[in-house]
């Protein structure tokens, strides 16, 4: 009977994983390396959405996910939730066509998603220059949104009632025969455990290792902006041509684009830094775009690491090899997490979620 378990990493997967372990009578220790939401949780764009989720069965996952996040935010008045829309439209005809495609899809699945002209797209974000939109073609999705993530992994966390361990890494799993025995930590401590979840975000291959287990992933990095306070009227996530941006809460934007995703570099001492030059191509764009920018500055700027599965869709649940060694690894999981830490904590305490979970199993690779 699995009554100890042991969340490695506390993002947004290790809260979510570790508050349904807890809210379902387990024990619970989380451990992280730094502080929680150290991570990739804490420089993200946190989009919450299926906008082009394919296959079918990651589709469903992401509807089902953003579901999850309206239920959590209704009961635990979750102000960290906000479901704002999300409007995208396209720089040429090339990506129009893209565009109309990807609204085909998701319609076809169900998913919200219309057309909106210029008039209808300025009633919607009036400070926007109309001279950045087309006459016609924006795509609106009205169920999309954004979370903030560190005040979510601060609430489940908190909810939990979970052992917190901080700022103290895994650096060993004792395995015996096909189970996980316990998890050794930089400090010497030892932690007994009927079960493991990986969360590690970027670093969930080295954990993997630990345990025997090879994953595949090839994290990218992203650039994320944040600016001042300033009188600007976003309300919804926007996908414009060369920069995306939405609020960030207190008045902050938070500008994004994976056009300067090279820009991010990484010194041989671990340092993040990011050509000035691409910052300023973002503000530019931002300010195009929101003429009322002009007044904000450039507050901070993030570099993320995305850890993405070898093959982009997330690995989930148990191990058939190590059958209590669990996975809860993907990007974009500030959509997915709050969805997945159920599913994979109710398997780690022995549902059956076989169905759901079937795409994402760690045996395929
Ligand atoms: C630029 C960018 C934009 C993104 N945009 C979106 C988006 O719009 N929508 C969306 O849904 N997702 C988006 N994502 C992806 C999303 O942010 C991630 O999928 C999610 O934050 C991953 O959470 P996590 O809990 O798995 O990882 P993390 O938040 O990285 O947490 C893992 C934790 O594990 C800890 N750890 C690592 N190794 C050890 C160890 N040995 N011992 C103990 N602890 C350890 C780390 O310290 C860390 O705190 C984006 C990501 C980036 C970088």
């Amino acid at each position: 009977m699995v009554q100890q378990v042991v969340v490695i990493g506390a993002g947004v997967y290790g809260a979510a994983v570790a508050s349904e372990l807890a809210r379902r009578g387990a024990g619970v220790t989380v451990v992280d390396s730094g502080a929680p939401a150290g991570g990739t949780s804490g420089a993200t764009f946190s989009w919450t959405n299926s906008n082009g989720k394919e296959p079918r069965p990651y589709h469903d996952l992401s509807v089902a996910a953003m579901e999850a996040h309206r239920k959590l935010a209704a009961a635990a008045g979750g102000d960290w939730y906000h479901e704002t829309g999300n409007l995208e439209w396209a720089a040429d005809e090339a990506e129009l066509e893209q565009l109309r495609r990807k609204v085909d899809s998701v319609t076809g699945y169900g998913y919200g998603a219309r057309w909106l002209t210029r008039g209808e797209a300025l009633r919607l974000e009036p400070d926007i220059d109309p001279d950045g939109l087309p006459a016609d073609g924006i795509a609106y999705f009205p169920d999309e949104g954004w979370i903030e993530p560190a005040r979510m992994i601060g609430y489940l966390l908190a909810a939990s009632g979970a052992e917190r361990v901080w700022n103290d890494a895994v650096t060993q799993i004792d395995v015996s025969g096909d189970r996980v025995r316990a998890v050794r930590l930089a400090s010497g401590r030892e932690l007994p455990a009927d079960a493991v979840v990986n969360c590690a975000g970027p670093e969930a291959a080295d954990i993997a290792a630990l345990a025997g287990l090879a994953l595949p992933m090839r994290n990218t990095r992203g650039v994320l902006i944040y600016t001042s306070p300033v009188a600007v009227a976003v309300g919804r996530v926007i996908h414009a041509p060369h920069v995306h941006l939405r609020p960030d809460g207190a008045g902050r934007l938070l500008l994004h684009t994976h056009e300067v995703d090279g820009a991010a570099h990484v010194s041989d001492s671990g340092e993040m830094s990011v050509d000035p030059a691409a910052v300023d191509e973002v503000v530019t764009a931002g300010r195009a775009l929101y003429p009322g920018l002009h007044a904000a500055s450039v507050e901070s700027v993030r570099v993320g690491v995305r850890p993405i599965p070898g093959d982009g869709l997330p690995v989930l649940g148990r191990a058939a090899r190590l059958p209590n060694f669990h996975f809860a690894v993907s990007h974009s999981g500030a959509t997915l997490s709050v969805h997945v830490g159920a599913l994979v904590a109710a398997e780690v305490l022995g549902e059956d979620h076989s169905a759901e979970l079937a795409a994402f199993r760690f045996e395929r690779f």
